[in-house]
């Protein structure tokens, strides 16, 4: 007789599910997955093509993407050898904690917080420490470095401006744990670009034990494109490039990200219009009764309804996708959207005023 097949399989499978996006990927204003509302235009990706056209499809590309990992280097202003590209930021994450966890091994996480670690942390074997926001959603910096040394943790993951909270960690606050924890600390940077917080890449030199994750996924507007990066001292770099899948990034994400940094002005004047509208929303949502909207620091806005489920399907109904953020802890009743075209903000504005 032969065993279930589900006996044979990694025991941790157990502890984790399938990704999924609640409402799936399509609508006519989709709000939910807090993409850049602006496509590159038909003339950049032109460029890219005809680029991409002279490259031989039959050969693979670099082990390692160094066209693209040169290009980004030089646009952060960091030494060549601290920069490692992979096939979007979810791939690095995975990386990454090949590289630090595994039975025996401790991460803290603030909870809520980006969903992916702690899949990929339990599929690894290793311990989770969470850590809650406090009530406002806000961090706690101090419970962060307090529960960090009380547990021996050997990895600290903190999302800064948070997925799905929108708040940031203090810019001081960030640095004392970096500098504090003895802990590799990861910093998922994916939306610092609409950030009131600066940066700690310019850490990176200084502080051996410091990560940071960037996605060219949102402010860059290349979510389709699978981009991402981490920024880490060459030492560290070299151990987390062990367990990184070979020729994952393709020559077509190399060339455009090389396009899209020449033209970075896109990419400002982007930010520039998402960050008027996301204060202008703010603004509008704050207006309308029964609804609590939240101070944010990315792309995206969170708000508590009176019955998020409910509020949900009346805008998908509608043709509004947005991401139903209740399930996390703090956060019943919360919705989640990003910022949107002026007129998809406006018809989400009309929809929630009407309720
Ligand atoms: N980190 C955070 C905090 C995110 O919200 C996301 C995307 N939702 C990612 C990483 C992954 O982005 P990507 O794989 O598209 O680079």
């Amino acid at each position: 007789m032969k065993r279930d097949i589900r006996d044979l399989l990694n025991p941790a499978l157990h502890n984790i599910g399938v990704y999924k996006v609640e409402g799936g990927q399509e609508a006519e204003i989709k709000l939910n997955q807090n993409e850049s509302p602006f496509d590159l235009p038909l003339w950049l990706k032109k460029t890219v093509l005809d680029e991409f056209c002279k490259e031989p499809w039959n050969r693979y590309p670099d082990i390692l993407p160094f066209r693209g990992m040169d290009a980004y280097a030089d646009f952060l202003g960091v030494p060549r050898d601290s920069v490692i590209m992979s096939n979007g930021s979810n791939e690095m994450l995975y990386t990454i904690f090949l590289a630090c966890l595994g039975p025996g091994k401790k991460i803290l996480i603030p909870e809520p917080s980006f969903s992916l670690y702690e899949k990929i942390a339990l599929l690894l074997q290793a311990e989770v420490v969470s850590v809650p926001m406090l009530s406002g959603l806000d961090f706690d910096p101090d419970a962060i470095i307090r529960k960090a040394a009380q547990e021996q943790v050997d990895f600290i993951v903190l999302s800064t401006p948070n997925n799905p909270t929108g708040k940031s960690l203090a810019y001081g606050d960030l640095c004392r744990i970096v500098r504090e924890c003895d802990a590799i600390v990861l910093v998922d940077e994916a939306y610092i670009e609409f950030s009131r917080e600066p940066s700690i890449i310019g850490l990176v030199g200084e502080l051996d034990n410091l990560i940071v994750l960037r996605t060219m996924s949102k402010a860059l507007a290349l979510a389709g494109m699978r981009i991402g990066f981490a920024i880490a001292n060459p030492v560290l770099l070299g151990e987390i490039a062990k367990p990184k899948i070979p020729f994952s990034s393709s020559r077509l994400a190399e060339i455009t990200l090389q396009h899209v940094l020449k033209h970075y002005y896109l990419v400002t004047d982007a930010v520039a219009y998402i960050l008027g509208e996301r204060e202008r929303l703010y603004g509008a949502l704050d207006g309308i009764r029964g609804i609590e909207v939240m101070a944010s620091d990315t792309n995206f806005l969170i708000i508590r309804v009176g019955d998020a489920r409910e509020v949900f399907q009346s805008l998908s109904s509608s043709g509004i996708l947005v991401r139903n953020v209740s399930g996390y802890p703090l956060m019943e009743n919360c919705l989640r959207f990003n910022v949107g075209l002026r007129l998809e903000n406006d018809r989400l504005l009309e929809k929630l005023g009407n309720l």
